[in-house]
This record gives C-alpha cells, sequence and structure tokens, in this order.
C-alpha cells in the first residue's frame, strides 16, 4: 500500500474496531463471530484489488485481536452468530446478531384467535380515534390474539429480542375461528436479533402457556433447530385430518348420506381458489385428493340439519369450499353430493401429518404441489 491511499493504516485501525467490538459484545451471549469492512465512499479512491487486501489487513488484524481476547468464542466464516462490521466512511461500528429459531407444535383450543399477528381493525369501533372499545378489550383489533403474539412476550424476553422483531412460520395455517387439535401444528418461531441465545426452554414453553391461558398449548415443548428448518416447514405438504361440520340447506335424504364416504372419498377435487381469499391469492385451479371422508353424527338444529364430518385430504386442500362447493368453483363437494346447499359452520384440524423426526431429520422435504396452504 503506498503513502498516498486515503485508507488508515490497518495496524492502527485493527486495534480500533476491535475494541469497539469488545464495548459492542459487553452483555451479548454469541458463540461464533465475524469481521467485515465496508468501504464505499474510501474505497472509491483505490484500485479493487488494494482495497480487498486492505480490508482483509483490517480484517485479520482486528479478527486476531478478538480471537485473543474471546477464548470461548471462535471466527467463523458461514452464519457467525454475531456479525461486526467496521464502516470506515462513518468510522462506526455495526452488529448484527444472527436469529435464531425454535421448533414446536402448537394446539390452538380457542376460537377468534389468528396464526400470526393480525391488523384487522374491531369492527364495533372502527369509525372512533383512537379505536378501542370494550368488545376488543381497548385494542382497536377484531383479533388482539394471535399464535405469534402470545409467543412473542415470552420468547423475546428468554432471549433478549424484541417482541416486536418476531415471526412465526407455521406448517400451512388455519383460519382464525378453526381450532388446531390433537398433537398440533409444526412452527418455528424466529426471534430476530437474540442478546442472548439460551434459555430455559421447558420453563419458556410453560410461561408461554400460561400466558395463553387455555387458548395455545405447546405439547412438545420447544427447541433450538437450525435456519434452514424455517423453509422446510413451510414446504412440507403434509395431509391433514379434519372435523368439519355442515349446516344443511334443506331436507336430508339418508341414502344419499349413506354414500358420501364412497361419493368423495378417495376423490380428487378441481378446486378453483376460493371467493373468500381470492383477492389475495393467485386464481387457478388446483387439483387436491381427498384421501378420506367418514360421517361422524347427523343432529337437528333450527336452522337445518347438522352433518358432522372426517376428513382426511391433501395439503393444500380447502374444507369449507369442499362442504359448500363455494358456487361451483369446487367440484365435486358435500353440498353436490347431498344435492342441497351445504356450509361449513365449524371446522377443526384434528391432525397434521408431519412426523418432528421427519421434519427435523435428514430426509428430504415431500415433493410439494406447490400450492399454497387451504383449511
Ligand atoms: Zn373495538
Amino acid at each position: 500500500m503506498t503513502r498516498s491511499t486515503p485508507l488508515p493504516d490497518p495496524a492502527a485501525l485493527g486495534p480500533l474496531v476491535a475494541d469497539r467490538a469488545r464495548a459492542a459484545a459487553e452483555g451479548l451471549e454469541f458463540a461464533t463471530f465475524l469481521v467485515g469492512v465496508r468501504a464505499r465512499g474510501l474505497g472509491k479512491h483505490v484500485s479493487e484489488p488494494a482495497l480487498l487486501a486492505w480490508k482483509g489487513a483490517v480484517k485479520r488484524a482486528a479478527g486476531g485481536l478478538l480471537a485473543d481476547a474471546w477464548s470461548e468464542r471462535r471466527a467463523a466464516f458461514v452464519r457467525p452468530e454475531a456479525l461486526f462490521v467496521w464502516d470506515a466512511d462513518r468510522e462506526a461500528l455495526e452488529v448484527t446478531l444472527r436469529p435464531l429459531h425454535l421448533y414446536g407444535r402448537y394446539v390452538k383450543r380457542a376460537r377468534g384467535v389468528s396464526q400470526t399477528r393480525a391488523t384487522w381493525p374491531c369492527p364495533a369501533c372502527r369509525e372512533r380515534r383512537p379505536r378501542g372499545c370494550a368488545a376488543c378489550d381497548g385494542t382497536g383489533l377484531a383479533y388482539p390474539r394471535s399464535i405469534e403474539g402470545l409467543l412473542a412476550g415470552p420468547c423475546a424476553a428468554a432471549f433478549l429480542g424484541d417482541a416486536a422483531a418476531t415471526t412465526l412460520h407455521g406448517m400451512g395455517r388455519e383460519d382464525v375461528d378453526v381450532l388446531c387439535l390433537g398433537a398440533g401444528r409444526p412452527f418455528v418461531f424466529e426471534v430476530q436479533a437474540p442478546r442472548r441465545r439460551s434459555a430455559d426452554l421447558a420453563t419458556l414453553a410453560a410461561e408461554v402457556e400460561a400466558g395463553a391461558a387455555g387458548a395455545l398449548a405447546l405439547p412438545e415443548g420447544l427447541r433450538l433447530v437450525p435456519d434452514e428448518v424455517v423453509a422446510r416447514v413451510k414446504g412440507w405438504p403434509a395431509p391433514k385430518v379434519y372435523r368439519a361440520v355442515a349446516r344443511v340447506e334443506g331436507p336430508l335424504d339418508p341414502a344419499r348420506v349413506a354414500a358420501l364416504p364412497d361419493r368423495l372419498g378417495g376423490v380428487t377435487l378441481a378446486q378453483r381458489t376460493p371467493q373468500r381469499v381470492a383477492r389475495r391469492r393467485t386464481d387457478l385451479v388446483r387439483a387436491r385428493r381427498v384421501r378420506a371422508l367418514e360421517v361422524l353424527s347427523i343432529a337437528d338444529a333450527p336452522d337445518g340439519p347438522r352433518v358432522e364430518l372426517r376428513v382426511e385430504a391433501e395439503a393444500g386442500t380447502y374444507i369449507k369450499e369442499l362442504v359448500s362447493g363455494d358456487g361451483g368453483r369446487t367440484t365435486p363437494s358435500v353440498a353436490d353430493a347431498l344435492g342441497v346447499p351445504c356450509t361449513c359452520v365449524e371446522l377443526d384440524v384434528l391432525e397434521v401429518g408431519a412426523r418432528d423426526e421427519d421434519v427435523l431429520g435428514a430426509a428430504p422435504t415431500p415433493a410439494s404441489q406447490a400450492g399454497d396452504e387451504g383449511d
């Protein structure tokens, strides 16, 4: 490097960067780290090779000092838990903490809880400024509670993150009015910039459940998983088992009810994107297989008979539309088969067909139909 360079001497800059990194690391828990250098402005005045050589010298100088100071930590070029970047133009150090990921399965026992934070306004006070009324507990939101929100507080507290900087990645999703029972739905919960990376996970899971007051259970607890589990969970085409209650708008023909399992079990549906989600999803026709269908019970109600069904269907099947036919957009349907209009008035997920050991193991993600999730 020639004396005419505008770049500071690495022998002097290295110790400065290391000192700043040590100060910034105060109170942070991380096992691996990396030092980086950025010099967009200063770098314009030197050749590319000279800039690269200079950056390398600064990184080696600072990284070496830090490796000596932090004997319990190691430098990692791939996915460091803490990344310290020296911005040479601003003469400032930036710290980026790698997100951490918790895997679990959630059981949702209350209706009116959304999967992710929902910002839909409360219908009772939407015109008021500021919003908030008794119906929405002063929140101004139609659905103040979400699985994501119930996990956010305790998880952010345990890992010293920001509750707002957390994300739930679900293996599909259920509607806000749909329960998710049985062994629960696999998910990964992401804490974006955790200042701590270890916690008592059994205590954490118990805190989440206590805060949810019965709405949410975590039967498998929580465990730390590698980043790539997010994509596996989101892309895993898990078949589901549902309990669906159909309100039948007309007289029930016993012969048609008896024939229902054979009419629909094993059938491949043609499902056009439902009207209720058409605004936010691509309008296309999907082929989805109903693996099995069973009539669990028949009951009378003032507004028409109720048929309770157990439906086993391929990932991405829209069950409410399988019941109603969605104005001819889903064929065949329960309404077709019974010959009378039907509405799905209650829906629960009984089983999400994905085993933890498969999702978390080395098995390749099963082939997906590359569609979005139904319910
Ligand atoms: Zn309100």
